[in-house]
């Protein structure tokens, strides 16, 4: 009797401390932010983009239809670029050594306000406007990142806030960069490095997504490159003990690098593609090519893990008495989020609201989750809670980070792909160049042109904002992955 009461009674005080400890931390990461004001210049910037609606959908769905991969977005950067001169912001083509990076700026004097866009699509994921998958033409891109939006939206931001300072005669300039090819995370790497993206006050930027959100994530920091292997090459049964294999070589390597893993912090990541390794089993192959990715939690991790991976290849060479060369792709830092400027963004994503999708467009979502597998919830009408992150690190990366770097930098997510469906995906392009990506486009130009309206007339928040960021970067200046001779791997107009 005695035993059981004292059972009862400790299960009695463990369930009661469970309820009591559940309450008392409903959400401990939840940060509570209160919409922000709908001034008289953010109804016209809102006005401005209803009524242009037709035109940047026009714009999206032709980028969309371009579909032009990393550094070969001539037609798509070109149509951005002539849109912002026509409506009467000053464009420079070409910066840092890549034809379809730009700049398009308006006004004059302090605050300079960045806003980043982006239009370069990925190989292989042709798709058409369908529920389905059916590709416009098998094997050609797509754009299963929705980076047609990205640049259509950053775009429509830029001149609904233009439009808002030329009437109201406001002070201080935008910056809007067409940043080329982020899937190969190089465009802003070369922009970062030549001094592109100096002399912002801080920066804005945005990413076609699954959710509506504003998050306080970071990105992993990372190294990509080639190494080339050359060897000799013989009659692979008849005088092998004559050749020097430039594939034993990467193997060697991989195998070095796989025992390695062991020996860095769990979060370090490596992953790698033998690009070219022999044309046939009876040569031995006297060239072989790879390609890494080495990333890690920040740019000190990734430069450590980096020069350990050299003596990998190194001692790979020596194994197998061959040479190699190493071609430096690209590399990025970690993301430094700044929490100041993204609760401004959040209160603003609170008063514009999350897309309104009709039923249509949400049975046309529902059909590609039916045709995926996933669980048919159509596409997200809510915003996700604004929180701190679980982890400050993150699994990714992306060239966005280098901007973090050189002024603070805010974001935010709109719903535009079924939720539960992959990213790079062939439903992403589904949804990319028809109704629901418009509306993705104004619900994100609209809280991107709010945010930048409060910063712009908010002097006091940019303060706080750069405050934060000099903080965050404990006394570290930006300083290029890249080495100042790399040339970005600019490609020819087709
Ligand atoms: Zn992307």
């Amino acid at each position: 009797m005695k035993k059981s009461f004292a059972i009862f009674l400790s299960l009695f005080f463990l369930f009661s401390f469970n309820l009591f400890s559940q309450k008392g931390k409903e959400d401990p990461l939840l940060i509570k932010v209160k919409p922000a004001k709908l001034t008289p210049l953010k109804k016209e910037a809102f006005s401005w983009l209803e009524s242009n609606t037709d035109e940047l959908a026009e714009i999206n769905d032709k980028i969309w239809s371009f579909a032009e991969v990393a550094m070969e977005e001539y037609e798509s950067s070109e149509l951005l670029a002539s849109y912002l001169e026509k409506r009467g912001f000053d464009v420079t083509r070409g910066v840092a050594g890549m034809p379809t990076a730009f700049v398009a700026v308006y006004g004059s004097g302090e605050p300079v306000i960045g806003i980043l866009a982006e239009y370069d699509a990925l190989p292989g994921l042709s798709q058409e406007a369908v529920p389905y998958k059916k590709s416009v033409k098998e094997g050609e891109p797509g754009h299963g990142c929705g980076h047609n939006i990205f640049g259509t939206a950053s775009t429509a931001a830029a001149v609904a806030m233009k439009e808002v300072m030329e009437k109201q005669g406001l002070s201080g300039t935008i910056k809007l960069f067409g940043c080329p090819a982020e899937e190969t995370v190089v465009g802003k790497v070369f922009m970062a490095r030549d001094g592109i993206f100096d002399g912002l006050s801080c920066c804005i930027q945005w990413h076609p997504s699954s959710a509506n959100e504003v998050s306080l994530g970071s990105s992993n920091a990372m190294n990509s490159f080639q190494v080339e292997f050359f060897g000799k090459t013989a009659h692979a049964a008849g005088d092998p003990w004559k050749a020097r294999s430039a594939l034993d070589a990467i193997e060697l390597t991989n195998v070095g690098l796989n025992y390695l893993r062991e020996h860095l912090k769990p979060t370090a990541r490596i992953h790698y593609v033998i690009l070219k390794g022999g044309g046939a089993p009876n040569v031995v192959p006297d060239y072989a090519m790879a390609w890494y990715y080495v990333r890690d939690i920040d740019r000190e991790s990734v430069e450590k893990d980096y020069e350990r991976v050299m003596k990998i290849i190194e001692g790979a060479a020596k194994m197998t008495e061959t040479t190699y060369k190493i071609n430096f792709i690209s590399g990025v830092h970690e993301m430094l989020p700044n929490r100041t400027g993204s609760e401004v963004v959040y209160s603003n994503l609170l008063i514009v609201g999350p897309p309104k999708f009709d039923e249509e467009e949400q049975s046309y979502a529902k059909k590609i989750q039916k045709n995926l597998g996933v669980e048919e919830k159509g596409l997200k009408t809510d915003i996700e809670p604004f929180r701190l992150p679980k982890r400050s690190w993150g699994g990714g990366s992306t060239d966005v980070a280098e901007v973090s770097w050189l002024t603070p930098t805010t974001g935010l997510g709109i719903a535009f792909k079924p939720a539960g469906t992959p990213g790079h995906h062939w439903a992403a392009v589904a949804c990319g160049g028809m109704s629901i990506s418009h509306k993705c486009i104004i619900t994100a130009a609209k809280v991107m042109a709010a945010s930048g309206l409060d910063f712009l007339t908010h002097p006091e928040i940019i303060k706080k904002m750069r405050k934060e960021w000099t903080e965050k970067r404990k006394g570290k200046e930006y300083k290029s992955p890249l080495s100042p001779d790399i040339k970005p791997p600019v490609k020819p107009k087709k």
